[in-house]
């Protein structure tokens, strides 16, 4: 599955306070024929189904998963004899139990069900979605929601081949998993599709849509490509079925085993919870995760669009071919495609610098890890709310990293070696952490299997502190660990725990940068020798280590403007992440982080600015006093004005995607947060070309635009807006002003906004507006007080799970008070939701750092404007010197 956006970064994607423990075993199935018909005027269908079981002993009984499933008929035969069951449901355990007065003897049995089943409104098991006053059912199982579609034994290991039947109106289509092997007329007026048999697989990589989808078709390596949607978006679809072709195609030729089905279809679907779901065969997407109209998508539209496809493509592999035994092992699957998607994207659009999207990523993992509360890796979970709740941060991004470090210290043909014959081993089965370490390490004879369990074991990153002394013509490295936390209290505490850290180091002087060195840190302090002497030690060559890292300051500062030229743009986005780090801890000061940032704005690519900016916006929310507002902002126009200026307000043809990114990035940073009054009108100006014509503006640029005129915007544009909204087709257009829609600081405006989230103008998979209002200071109380007020309506509308619990506890992280902290904390005493305990704390954990740091760095913050936020001051160009900022 892919998250939508980061929305759930820290955790939580849907779920139900349900919950649903472990079937009895003793019965497992090795085939269901299912057939189901579709009666989309009583928004339920019947279903028909007939599962080839083995039992293990004798029994009287049959137990598997269903849940809201209303049963007419079952019958169980076995050794030449038909019984009718006696059906008991168990809705707290979501299971049923079938009776039968004679025993069904070990061996095979047939199990026939007849059964009416419910098309819901909650983005769940076979639900219903709506478009133009049309229906459409459309199926998302992932993690435990097969049941509520059918019976069915619902856990990961319990894999059966799957023969699925639709009968669907005239003028409606059905897509599965398998290909249409006949599509024949009845009963009734309706016609019945018949699907190939799937592979053997898991219950939750089922799929079936039912509408009037509209697909455009292509192929690559002999698999059938369809890319389809709703009815007047078909021209939306050439993007992704190229990007498809590259990917799918760069897969066959990296995995030993090729893609073993003979088609493979993608469906961009109007209601979905999460961002995209990889059915075997049949993955589903919500619209903007898949659907690009050229004219209007920017860069980053086109980059996550194939992103997306990439991460669900190589899920084909990694979940659908070799899958986790249990959900504890989640990070088999989500990690892996987090870590596979840059390698075929960076190899079909080289311009899109996907290698410092990684290190984004890296650092960004490194963040959400440096909280007490945050879970290892390898986490049990048995009910439905602790399944749901390993879908985070740590399954996709901090395991990706870790396999990035892996991959950079084996080196990539190695690692691929290795990732092979742990599919070839577990293909069409299941598997463990352990069973991918040890095949690891067979393959590449390197102690994987005793690197790897010290992070996915042990929650937390560690902090690697190094003395660099030249000693004989060579460099001694004295190497420490500990596990980095955030705040300098939790930060100095003794903590007892080790990890097996690939270190990877390098020399670098004025003009030149020594060869990589990796070594294996094992010990809490070890000492290792580097070859050759130079004046600054850099102790993440590549930046693709796992680890937080001290250096030498005073050293870096020696080599002046070297470093932005010696270090490569990867190394440069760590340094700046480590900087903020460092001052988290009160090891360095945000003074420090300014003038490091400052000094490395010009890095190529998009990537460090866009993460300056990130950190910019949270100083200026939460550090900057209102007395320093002016200063804050004057640095930060001079900071970035001569690059916008340079890069000027219109697109030009020779712009590269980074060149159009940067624009928007700018454009973004000096209205918002530098309150540039020409950047402000620009914008004005702009998003009433805008509205009149979706292809006036640069698209890269149109969100930037959007986003500035909307915070400097009136009632009046706030009215546009939402006319804008009904008229728009395309989904990257509509999210740009529905977005932009949270960006107005006027009191009322606010209140519209939040109200119009009750109607149905914003559909519940569009609720993620609230994470935006509640981290966004001029609507966060509004936001929070109508939150907690229409609590039960937002819950139901996010289908009762956890699509709603995760706005709030997501967007609650964006508070920075005690009295905030202590609201969440009733909040949650009188909405208690199991399953998300850790959650809750890790918030409140990450709000009292807040407060911490602010308290700890304002007072810095401000010495330090004092002293380079002059407005009058001559330096325009950023040249303001690290030196004369080091602690
Ligand atoms: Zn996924």
């Amino acid at each position: 599955m892919k998250r939508f956006l980061l929305l759930f970064a820290a955790g939580l994607l849907a779920c139900s306070t349900a919950v649903a423990q472990r079937l009895p075993q003793g019965a497992s199935p090795d085939h269901y024929a299912l057939t189901v018909n579709i009666n989309f005027p009583t928004n339920s269908y019947e279903g028909d189904e007939t599962i080839d079981l083995k039992l293990s002993k004798p029994s009287n009984t049959i137990t598997l998963n269903a849940v809201e499933i209303d049963f007419h008929e079952v019958t169980v035969t076995a050794g030449g004899q038909t019984q009718t069951a006696r059906v008991s449901s168990d809705g707290k355990n979501e299971m049923a139990t079938f009776t039968v007065d004679k025993p069904i003897p070990a061996g095979p049995a047939k199990l026939h069900i007849k059964f009416t089943g419910h098309l819901n409104d909650k983005l769940r098991g076979f639900y219903l979605s709506s478009y133009k006053g049309r229906k459409y059912e459309v199926s998302q199982m992932e993690s435990t929601d097969a049941r509520v579609a059918f019976p069915c034994f619902d856990e990961p290991d319990y894999k059966a081949t799957f023969d699925i039947s639709a009968i669907v109106d005239k003028g409606d289509i059905a897509i599965s998993n398998g290909k249409v092997v006949s599509d024949t007329p009845g009963p009734g007026d309706k016609h019945t599709i018949k699907f190939s048999t799937s592979p053997k697989m898991s219950s939750y990589l089922v799929a079936l849509s039912v509408g009037d989808w509209k697909c455009a078709s292509d192929s690559v390596d002999g698999i059938a490509l369809n890319v389809c949607t709703v009815p007047g978006k078909e021209n939306e679809t050439r993007f992704a079925l190229d990007a498809t072709k590259a990917i799918l195609h760069y897969y066959n030729n990296y995995y030993a085993i090729k893609y073993p089905l003979p088609k493979l279809d993608q469906i961009a679907v109007p209601d979905f919870q999460a961002g995209a779901m990889e059915n075997w065969g049949a993955i589903i997407y919500r619209e903007t995760a898949l659907l690009i109209d050229d004219k209007t998508s920017s860069v980053g539209a086109k980059q996550e669009v194939a992103d997306t496809i990439a991460h669900e493509v190589a899920h084909q592999w990694f979940g659908d071919l070799v899958t986790m035994k249990w959900w504890d092992d989640i990070w088999l699957n989500e990690g892996f495609a987090t870590w596979m998607t840059p390698h075929p994207v960076a190899q079909w659009k080289p311009e899109w610098l996907e290698g410092q999207d990684v290190v984004v990523g890296v650092s960004r993992s490194l963040g959400v890890d440096s909280v007490e509360n945050i879970r290892p890796i390898h986490q049990a979970a048995e009910n439905r709310g602790e399944i749901e709740n390993l879908f985070d941060g740590i399954a996709y991004g901090k395991t990706a990293a870790v396999l990035h470090m892996l991959e950079s210290y084996l080196g990539h043909d190695a690692f691929r070696a290795g990732v092979n014959l742990y599919l070839k081993e577990h293909a069409y089965g299941n598997a463990t952490a352990s069973d991918f370490w040890d095949a690891m390490a067979r393959s590449s004879k390197q102690p994987i299997d005793k690197i790897m369990p010290t992070f996915v074991m042990q929650p937390g990153a560690p902090f690697v502190g190094v003395e660099a002394k030249c000693e004989g013509g060579n460099t001694t490295l004295n190497l420490s660990q500990k596990r980095y936390l955030e705040t300098p209290q939790a930060f100095n505490q003794p903590n007892d725990q080790i990890w097996q850290i690939p270190v990877c180091a390098k020399g670098v002087n004025e003009t030149s940068a020594g060869p990589q060195q990796c070594f294996l840190l094992t010990e809490r302090q070890q000492q290792f020798t580097l070859k050759g002497c130079s004046k600054f030690v850099f102790p993440n060559s590549n930046a693709l280590g796992y680890y937080r890292f001290d250096y030498d300051a005073a050293a870096l500062h020696q080599l002046g403007n070297a470093v932005d030229t010696v270090l490569t743009p990867e190394e440069r986005i760590a340094l700046l992440g480590d900087e903020w780090a460092l001052m988290r801890i009160g090891k360095h000061t945000v003074g420090d982080y300014l003038a490091l940032g400052d000094q490395l704005k010009n890095t190529p690519g998009t990537a460090l600015v866009e993460e300056f900016s990130r950190r910019l916006g949270f100083i200026a929310d939460y550090m900057v006093t209102d007395a320093d507002k002016p200063a804050f902002e004057a640095w930060v126009r001079r900071t970035f004005s001569p690059r916008m200026q340079q890069l000027g307000f219109t697109a030009r043809s020779t712009d590269t995607p980074a060149d159009k990114q940067n624009r928007a990035d700018l454009f973004r940073v000096l209205g918002n947060i530098g309150n540039d009054p020409e950047v402000i009108q620009q914008a004005k100006l702009l998003v009433q070309q805008y509205m009149k014509d979706t292809t006036s503006v640069d698209p890269t640029l149109a969100g930037a635009v959007v986003s500035v005129a909307a915070r400097n915007g009136d009632a009046e544009l706030y009215k546009q807006y939402r006319a804008e909204l009904q008229k728009v087709k395309s989904p990257q257009v509509y999210y740009r002003f529905f977005n932009g829609l949270a960006g107005f600081p006027q009191e009322a405006l606010i209140k519209q906004t939040l109200e119009s989230t009750l109607t149905p103008e914003v559909r519940g998979q569009d609720l993620f507006i609230l994470v935006g209002m509640l981290r966004n200071p001029s609507s966060q109380k509004a936001a929070w007080d109508f939150m907690r007020q229409n609590f039960d309506q937002l819950m139901k509308k996010t289908g009762g799970g956890l699509g709603g619990v995760g706005v709030f506890l997501y967007g609650a992280e964006g508070f920075c008070s005690a009295p905030q902290a202590t609201e969440v904390k009733q909040f949650f005493e009188q909405h208690p939701f199991p399953g998300t305990e850790r959650n809750q704390k890790e918030v409140i954990e990450s709000i009292n750092g807040c407060v911490e740091l602010r308290d700890q760095q304002r007072s810095n913050l401000a010495a330090w404007l004092q002293q380079n936020g002059n407005a009058n001051a001559s330096n325009s160009g950023g040249n303001s010197s690290p030196a004369s900022a080091a602690r």
